[in-house]
């Protein structure tokens, strides 16, 4: 591929030192997310050095090492000024395909990206790369999805899925003063890392995640459910582990267009559903602080670390489920 070029005043071409495979790729991976044309580069997870800045652009300059949330932000259009970001009117995901703006990704080289004052953050210069990279994604995204579930201090949270996302929503419901956080994955060893992080494991292949939770809170069901697959299957689950009165915050992705709405149940259990993509921008000065504070430590989902040209061999270890993130070293 060329390398980019500024296309737009606000643009900024950054350098890309850091990148990493997020479980939304694998979407585009399996073609279940339509749109993305040949040639495309993917990939929205990076950390970088600005190389070269539109004139537009008053934040950064060339050699800031920077970290960038996926998605862009015109920071001033209506849905921006309501702090909407991910709403932004002429935004889109890096490297996600046409229907979400046609923009090249940061498994690359180089990158562009656009509105870059709104879009990037200065890395603190003592976080490393990896530290840092998943405020740009995975961190804030869940982060952000337990901001939207109304978590208050003391309550209990189910956190289905334990990819890196659910291990990012177990760490950020435990920071913000969760009592208890129910893990749920089918695969063992993912919900025994979500332990060693302070949640309770529920090996969902070995117990029934229903059964379990709902005895474990008394027979009530958790305050909050944060659903991080993505479909139909695990938001059905999530109406089934909530109490009474409770929340549920979904951000898995899924291809599926629509899902059987349980009406009745949620009507007499007064549950409030909430489901989006994530809004960084909200969202990732906060992350960044609790890195660098020490409370939360993203690099802990890290399995692989490879070289950019072994891209191709990460994809099919992450889709395998045998690698739980891989990074791609860039330079
Ligand atoms: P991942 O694929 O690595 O993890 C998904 C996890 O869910 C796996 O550990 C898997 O074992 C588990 N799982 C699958 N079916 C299950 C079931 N029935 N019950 C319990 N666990 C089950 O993905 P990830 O990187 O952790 O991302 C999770 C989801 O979040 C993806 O759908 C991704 O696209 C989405 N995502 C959304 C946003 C957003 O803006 N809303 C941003 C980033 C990621
Ligand atoms: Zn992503």
């Amino acid at each position: 591929m060329p390398d980019p070029e500024i296309l737009e005043p606000t643009d900024a071409i950054i350098r890309v030192q850091t990148a990493a495979i997020c479980g939304s790729d694998l979407h585009l991976y399996h073609g279940t997310i339509p749109g993305l044309l040949p040639g495309s580069v993917i990939g929205h997870e990076y950390v970088g050095v600005v190389e070269e800045t539109g004139s537009q652009v008053r934040r950064f300059k060339k050699g800031d090492r920077v970290v960038g949330a996926f998605h862009v932000a015109c920071g001033s259009c209506p849905m921006c000024r309501r702090d909407l970001y991910h709403q932004c009117t002429s935004g889109g995901v890096l490297g996600y395909g046409v229907a979400f703006g046609n923009l090249q990704g940061t498994q690359a080289e180089y990158a562009r990206i656009p509105y870059a004052d709104e879009t990037l953050r200065r890395v603190p210069e003592e976080l490393t790369d990896e530290q840092a990279l998943f405020s740009g994604d995975i961190l804030t995204t869940a982060y952000g999805a337990v901001v939207n579930s109304g978590l208050k201090p003391g309550e209990t949270v189910a956190v289905i899925g334990c990819g890196p996302v659910g291990i990012m929503a177990v760490q950020s419901a435990l920071v913000l003063g969760a009592s208890r956080v129910f893990a749920v994955d089918l695969l063992k060893e993912r919900t025994a890392l979500a332990e060693k992080l302070g949640a309770v494991p529920v090996p969902a292949g070995e117990v029934n995640p229903v059964s379990h939770i709902t005895r474990m809170t008394d027979g009530e069901g958790v305050d909050a459910v944060i659903e991080a697959v993505g479909g139909s299957k695990t938001i059905q689950l999530a109406f089934e582990l909530v109490r009474g009165g409770g929340r549920i915050s979904a951000i898995g992705v899924t291809s599926e267009s629509t899902f059987e709405y349980p009406l009745m149940n949620s009507l007499t259990k007064d549950i409030t559903f909430r489901i989006g993509l994530a809004n960084i921008h909200r969202d990732i000065d906060t992350t960044l602080s609790l890195v660098r504070s020490g409370r939360i430590d993203p690099t802990v989902v890290i399995s692989h670390r490879l070289p950019l040209e072994q891209a191709p061999e990460g994809y099919r270890l992450f889709d395998q489920r045998k690698a739980s993130k891989v990074i791609l070293q860039v330079t």
